[in-house]
């Protein structure tokens, strides 16, 4: 790990489409503070299990609307590195789970966080749901590979 490095953490989370059953991975930033991830996007490739992580640059990350800097910053980066089949992956909504108990105690035991839902990479539907969360050591143990571009180190 670089002295100069950007120290970024996360983890990975394997979706998977309950429209068309396609699975694929996605990295998902975590930190103390929100600021950690601001400007950093993670690609994921369509076709194997294999996460590339980069900056956006300031044009990138100031567009408007969002998606057109998302837009640019895959093409820069799949151009960098001369590849045609990266994707980042964009969670299309938050799921709530729902509890129709009146007691607050009961509420709280069955509360969970709120679900992120993925847009697929695949057909496109907002279909998908996480079904594991794995540590990016566990999932390059598992086969995966995790590429980062810049001046970034991930924490592990
Ligand atoms: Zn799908």
């Amino acid at each position: 790990m670089k002295k100069n490095d950007r120290k970024i953490e996360g983890y990975i989370v394997w979706i998977e489409c309950q429209h068309c059953n396609e699975k694929f991975p996605a990295f998902t930033f975590s930190g103390d503070i929100d600021q950690v991830t601001e400007g950093l996007g993670a690609l994921s490739c369509m076709t194997d299990p294999e996460i590339i992580i980069s900056e956006l640059t300031a044009s990138e990350w100031n567009s408007m609307p969002p998606e057109v800097g998302i837009k640019k910053f895959v093409q820069r980066v799949s151009n960098l590195l001369d590849r045609d089949d990266l994707i980042l992956p964009v969670i299309a909504s938050y799921e709530h789970s729902e509890t129709d108990d009146a007691n607050f105690q009961e509420f709280l035991k069955k509360y969970k966080p709120s679900m992120p839902v993925y847009k697929c990479i695949k057909c496109g539907r907002e279909s998908g749901r996480v079904i594991r969360t794995i540590s990016p050591s566990d999932f390059k143990a598992e086969g995966g590979a995790i590429q980062l571009v810049g001046k970034l180190s991930l924490k592990t």
